[in-house]
């Protein structure tokens, strides 16, 4: 691991009740003793209910909550069931995941996706935004022209200064929730191709990371951190990937 700072983002995904919060006191336990604590950033990306719990259980922690998704309106308005950057930011959200795969599968599109990183950028919330490939994508090894266009029209017209407030999380679809991964070397290469692309942002691997393959997922030296889903929802694990990523 060249990168002393790095970001662990618990995508929580549609997981989660009043009764899973009380699992969050061994993170912020481990987090205060961590003698790494100052290199690390941790994000929690519950469902919208658990926003505001999460705020006020981390308040005296620099543990910070972000949502799944939002609407790509800045304002109020008649779209039954959705929730805008604004209302998101006042309830404490500080991060936002835009293009994940399983939205993007649900029908958002490239030019959506662009959208929603705005609105998101303009209300104050920073971006985590998800790109990838598909199984069949790789297959026909077009991986870089995939993500080449994904970032393409989602960060189109995104301004310079806006950099620093969005991090790039590369997730090989087939990757997700399968126990599938990449080798080192071709996320080495992938992640190097986006830095190259696009200087300046932080690149972030998410794809099946668990407390057994971290040992040589942190070996790959240009990664600025992990989204981890399924086993985020679980604080042992979690905080397990968090400690073997320092050890
Ligand atoms: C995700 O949904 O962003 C993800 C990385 O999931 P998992 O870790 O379960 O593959």
């Amino acid at each position: 691991m060249t990168n002393k700072y790095m970001y662990f983002i618990a995508n929580w995904k549609m997981f989660g009740g009043l009764n899973s919060i009380k699992s969050l006191n061994n993170v912020i336990r481990f987090l205060k003793s961590f003698k790494n604590n100052k290199y690390i950033k941790i994000i929690y990306c519950p469902p919208n209910t658990l926003i505001h719990t999460m705020v006020i259980k981390f308040k005296k922690s620099k543990i910070q909550v972000g949502a799944q998704n939002c609407h790509s309106h800045e304002n109020y308005g008649a779209f039954t069931g959705f929730v805008n950057c604004n209302m998101l930011k006042s309830v404490g959200a500080k991060y936002v995941i835009i293009g994940h795969s399983e939205n993007r599968f649900a029908g958002e599109s490239d030019k959506l996706i662009n959208h929603k990183i705005k609105s998101a950028l303009k209300s104050g919330l920073k971006v985590i935004f998800c790109i990838g490939e598909t199984l069949k994508q790789k297959r026909k090894k077009i991986t870089k022209r995939v993500l080449e266009k994904q970032i393409k029209l989602g960060l189109n017209k995104i301004k310079i200064k806006d950099k620093k407030n969005l991090l790039i999380a590369y997730e090989p679809v087939w990757s997700i929730g399968t126990g599938l991964i990449a080798s080192n070397k071709d996320l080495y290469e992938i992640i190097e191709f986006i830095k190259k692309k696009n200087k300046g942002y932080k690149i972030l691997y998410g794809g099946s990371v668990n407390p057994k393959n971290i040992d040589s997922l942190k070996l790959i030296k240009n990664i600025d951190g992990f989204l981890v889903g399924g086993a985020s929802q679980n604080s042992k694990k979690f905080i397990d990937i968090i400690k073997k990523t320092y050890n």
